[in-house]
């Protein structure tokens, strides 16, 4: 075989003889769409079509892809270095990350904890609440409150934490802790606020307090455990009640960071801070794998008082010069842009495009928040048929379960824009006939 120039049906062969996608099967794979190249919000393909990019690569590619600035980060970076160990090493690439973090999150979150994944970060965002409370001398506080339909990544202490219905939880069941589950927030984000929508939650947290180390949970926006916007109430309830109870509050904002919800960061909707943020994804632009766990002092402090004495994770490509370059850019771009006004534009945008979905019998429900438009559907839907649709009508949009949905790069024009949600609408109409 010549490795330097697989064809496109030697490229096939192999993927279906020898590699895993997310969630597959290896003996009934699904189709699979061969990308050569990417630039702006265009996917192009090997068989010579573009596709107009309706998800951002999983949240992740805001400024669209092979942006020059990113671009020319990296190079930058790479002349002088691509990795060093970050075990007694400085660099400038992190340092300049950790204070611009620090400076964009919400006060006073102050230490920066750097990993490869959002799954790691949440790892380690876990992994601080116990060892602070071992601290404490209150180590019995080693159990996690969560709500149901969140997600939070697959490694383990991750997959605890995610939906226990939709999750992995009947697969890992013998494995996963048990974690403490309140109902997935019943407020909608414009809804208005009743104080018992936080029954369920104060009910959990009261009951178990002396147990719960921490509340993990997706700011106003919970994800792949089914796209749902809850309101900003709720938020500052939950805030103000793992306060009364002396319990941490971690933020996953791996999804809803930088940008994606109209806020920088989905916790200023509710003018909160939480003891820990993870944030991962668009962190580089969708360049490179990089998450960072921040804590406030409270929780640092507590840790370094603790029996350890240390915080007990090290990740060999911690901080990496590559991946920090690349986010600073990224940071730096998004900052620069009027990304306020981009978010706006598109929610008006997708509001007003996917307001058809609503008269399909199909369809359960339409929702848009920020940069993110949702279709749901009543029943599961083949996302392989799907899919072949959608590139049939030339967008990239990838279905999950009952959920239709787009996410673009905040610099996506009016027209390809609505090239994205004509198809939504064209093909979930078609699929109603
Ligand atoms: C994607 C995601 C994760 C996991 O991140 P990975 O980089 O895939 O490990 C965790 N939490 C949320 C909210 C996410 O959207």
């Amino acid at each position: 075989m010549n490795f330097k120039h697989l064809s496109d049906q030697q490229i096939h062969a192999i993927d279906q003889a020898h590699v895993w996608h997310p969630y597959s099967s290896l003996s009934q794979p699904l189709p699979t769409y061969h990308v050569t190249s990417a630039s702006g919000v265009r996917l192009q393909l090997a068989d010579g079509r573009a596709l107009i990019d309706g998800m951002s690569s999983w949240w992740c590619a805001i400024h669209g892809y092979n942006h020059p600035q990113l671009n020319a980060a990296v190079s930058a970076q790479l002349g002088k270095m691509s990795h060093v160990m970050f075990g007694g090493i400085i660099h400038e690439p992190a340092a300049q990350l950790a204070q611009r973090l620090v400076d964009i999150t919400p006060e006073p979150l102050n230490k920066v904890f750097f990993s490869d994944s959002g799954s790691v970060s949440v790892e380690i965002a876990m992994k601080m609440a116990l060892q602070f409370w071992q601290a404490k001398g209150q180590a019995k506080k080693s159990r996690l409150l969560t709500l149901r339909k969140g997600y939070h990544g697959d490694t383990f202490a991750a997959m605890s934490v995610c939906d226990p219905d939709t999750g992995m939880h009947h697969l890992f069941n013998k494995v996963l802790q048990q974690q403490i589950f309140s109902e997935s927030p019943r407020c909608r984000f414009d809804e208005e606020w009743q104080p018992h929508y936080l029954a369920d939650f104060e009910g959990q947290l009261s009951r178990h307090k002396d147990e719960i180390a921490a509340v993990i949970l997706e700011p106003i926006v919970q994800g792949a455990g089914g796209m749902c916007f809850y309101s900003p109430e709720y938020l500052k309830g939950v805030r103000a009640l793992c306060d009364e109870h002396d319990v941490l509050l971690i933020a996953d904002e791996i999804a809803t960071g930088f940008g994606r919800t109209g806020k920088l960061f989905a916790c200023e909707w509710a003018g909160i801070s939480p003891d820990i943020l993870c944030v991962g994804k668009a962190l580089t632009g969708g360049y490179m794998s990089l998450a960072a766990t921040l804590c406030n002092d409270r929780v640092s402090d507590g840790i370094s008082e603790s029996e350890a004495g240390v915080f007990m994770h090290g990740p060999t490509f911690m901080a990496n010069p590559l991946a920090c370059a690349v986010a600073n850019a990224s940071i730096e771009l998004l900052l620069a842009s009027p990304w306020q006004d981009n978010i706006a534009r598109i929610e008006a945008q997708l509001k007003e495009q996917l307001e058809p979905c609503k008269a399909l019998s199909s369809v359960a429900d339409v929702r848009v928040l920020g940069a993110i438009g949702v279709v749901e559907m009543h029943d599961f839907v083949d996302v392989a048929a799907l899919q072949k649709q959608f590139v049939e009508a030339g967008v990239w949009i990838r279905p999950f379960a009952k959920l239709v949905y787009i996410m673009p790069a905040y610099i996506i024009g009016e027209a390809d824009l609505q090239s994205l949600t004509s198809a939504v609408v064209g093909v979930l109409a078609d699929g109603a006939r």
